[in-house]
């Protein structure tokens, strides 16, 4: 199987989400297709949706909130991607964008506010801003260039964060 039939045939499991303009799909091992999606993938996918709304996006897009870490290496090992695990800190440690396809793979646990944070090689694990941010500059940039797209995601993180800092002094003051 090529690639992108491995990926497509992994994703045709769960649907979820009519509202929005990109299509969310979850992936879980924790129930069965058929059952309701667990409340704590509906959580992780309000999370990319928060985040997601905060920054460039595109309109079109497939994203898929892998929920768990046993289905996440089950991705990995379908994807043909463990070689990228093997490599510390990899980006398909946390996320994996297919920018020919227009698809993008979360992995769930680092969208969840409970679940515990631990990386697969015990590396620090990213934020999910930094998680979505990193992906959404695959997409907006077209790149697969590492170096190029993380430092986008940081400028994109840094200037939020100034602007939310300006907007604080602002209030404080008027409030004066
Ligand atoms: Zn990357």
């Amino acid at each position: 199987m090529t690639r992108r039939n491995c990926l497509v045939a992994f994703v045709a499991m769960f649907s979820l989400t009519t509202f929005a303009q990109s299509a969310v799909q979850v992936i879980t091992s924790l129930v069965k297709p058929g059952h309701p999606i667990p409340q704590e993938c509906k959580a992780q996918v309000e999370t990319f949706r928060s985040i997601e709304a905060l920054y460039p996006h595109p309109n079109t897009w497939r994203w898929v909130v892998v929920c768990d870490d046993d289905s996440w290496r089950m991705f990995l090992t379908q994807a043909h991607l463990q070689a990228k695990l093997l490599t510390p800190g990899g980006a398909a440690e946390y996320g994996e964008t297919d920018i020919d396809h227009g698809v993008t793979f979360l992995r769930g646990t680092i969208l969840s506010k409970f679940g515990t944070l631990l990386s697969i090689s015990n590396e620090p694990v990213i934020t999910a801003e930094h998680l979505v941010t990193h992906e959404l500059a695959h997409i907006v940039l077209r790149s697969r260039d590492e170096a190029k797209v993380d430092a986008q995601a940081m400028r994109w993180m840094k200037d939020r964060k100034d602007r939310i800092a300006l907007a604080e002094s602002q209030t404080r003051n008027t409030a004066r």
